[in-house]
């Protein structure tokens, strides 16, 4: 029995040899590895997310509102807030993070003989969750400085006709942002090859020196902006992902989501952090100026670092980056080897934490010289 493994299954052929997202969980001291926000969430907001979940409770018995109606009014409350630009419940859609939130615009606009691009190294699960619907993955290309090279890209666009476009900006893991009119040339060069989606991944633009894109949504009915909670709302472990786009995009992926996927608890719970939002971005604010505190703490130590508009700061070079990873974790510090040849990301945690990664990195750099 023991020797029974996965190969024997009879596993779809595009899933043969291919290993599952595997950013480690390990138990060390100072865990800086998935871009999380450091900070736990504040006691009121605790205590009102435990209110707002024994109301729900009280109804557990019942199916969840399928639609979300109150939880996507909010969002597009706090899109028009802080977006510069008005949405409404129509516009917007929720899921059980925007990872689930991909899995729906690929299974509406990919799927089995239609294609998806993205320009890498970016977020390895838009590829993983192409080819987990079935939908052909196209790795673009970027530049040696991680920009996207606009020629290149939309010569990849033209040759390759893609059904879907993936852009993330900021950008993960080397976390600079995408220009506005990048983004407005790729989705010019992706309606000019065939009709196609294109999907702004916005997880980490509160933490960006610039605006969000959602103002390109006027008149642009084939993009799509996607956001999360899980990252400047501090709030991974509650799983709620939620896009912006033309309300024919809200009405195209009900045809994919399950009926009830976003559980009673799951929208009583983003309901009470929407509350809180300004307590949650003040938070926000310090982690960009720690941010900008290990860019130019790393480049005054002596590494390359790549500009960043993230909650995450990617440096190098390193000969043998996973090398250096295993000796920064010998430290009591995990980041992330991405595999992007060279370099390493970490991401921006609580000061004492950022502190302990630099002295680890300062021991490591005095060593090598
Ligand atoms: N997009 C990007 C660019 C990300 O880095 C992440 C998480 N690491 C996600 C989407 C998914 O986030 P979640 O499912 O937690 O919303």
């Amino acid at each position: 029995m023991s020797s029974f493994g996965i190969d024997d299954l009879p596993v779809r052929d595009e899933l043969r040899c291919k290993s599952p997202y595997g950013a480690p969980q390990l138990d060390v001291p100072v865990r800086l590895n998935t871009n999380e926000n450091p900070y736990a969430l504040p006691e009121p907001l605790v205590e009102r997310i435990a209110e707002r979940v024994r109301e729900a409770a009280r109804n557990l018995n019942r199916y969840p509102d399928r639609d979300a109606v109150e939880l996507r009014t909010e969002l597009a409350k706090y899109l028009t807030d802080t977006g510069k630009y008005a949405v409404g419940l129509e516009n917007v859609w929720a899921a059980n993070g925007s990872n689930e939130v991909i899995q729906q615009l690929l299974q509406t606009f990919g799927g089995p003989g239609r294609t998806a691009i993205g320009f890498e190294p970016s977020y390895s699960m838009h590829g993983l969750i192409a080819r987990g619907t079935g939908t052909g993955w196209i790795s673009g290309p970027r530049g040696d400085d991680f920009t996207v090279d606009l020629a290149a890209a939309e010569r990849a666009i033209a040759e390759h006709r893609p059904d879907i476009v993936f852009i993330t900006t900021p950008n993960n893991p080397t976390g600079n942002a995408v220009p506005p009119e990048t983004v407005i040339a790729l989705y010019e060069a992706a309606q000019a090859a065939k009709p196609s989606m294109v999907v702004v991944d916005e997880a980490y633009i509160e933490f960006s020196h610039g605006d969000s894109l959602l103002p390109l949504l006027e008149g642009r009915p084939y993009l799509v902006v996607s956001r999360t909670m899980s990252k400047a709302f501090g709030a991974a472990g509650l799983r709620l992902g939620y896009l912006a786009a033309h309300p024919a995009v809200v009405d195209a992926v009900q045809l994919v989501r399950l009926p009830y996927h976003l559980s009673a608890v799951t929208q009583a719970t983003a309901l009470a952090a929407l509350e809180h939002t300004d307590t949650l971005l003040g938070y926000v604010e310090q982690l960009k100026a720690e941010r900008d505190r290990l860019v130019a703490e790393l480049r005054a130590i002596g590494y390359e670092v790549t500009e960043s508009d993230a909650n995450f700061v990617q440096f190098g070079r390193f000969a043998d980056a996973h090398h250096v990873w295993q000796k920064i974790l010998d430290r009591g510090v995990l980041v992330r080897d991405n595999g992007v040849p060279g370099w390493l990301r970490v991401s921006a945690g609580t000061p004492e934490e950022n502190d302990a990664f630099l002295d680890a990195v300062r021991e490591l750099k005095k060593e090598q010289n």
